[in-house]
């Protein structure tokens, strides 16, 4: 679903990393994603609406989305 002018989400990679993926216990890859909505126009998200929020990070390996707090805890060794 897609329109000419439009709202919606935007989700943008911030950074691919490795990370001990406290879901599937695994060492895994990651990807640190943020989402922001934006107005629009032919599909070029031009106005952010909303300030930078929603940081949350997806393991590649069992693509559970969990926060970004996750790799606080992750980054000990
Ligand atoms: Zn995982």
């Amino acid at each position: 679903m897609f329109f000419i002018f439009g709202m919606g989400p935007k989700t943008q990679v911030l950074e691919k990393s490795q990370f001990l993926c406290p879901v599937c216990r695994t060492q895994s890859a990651y990807e640190l994603r943020q989402q922001r909505h934006y107005f629009s126009l032919f599909f070029i998200p031009l106005i952010p609406l909303s300030k930078a929020k929603g940081e949350f990070v997806k393991c590649l390996h069992c693509g559970t989305e969990m926060p970004s707090t996750v790799l606080n805890h992750a980054q000990q060794d």
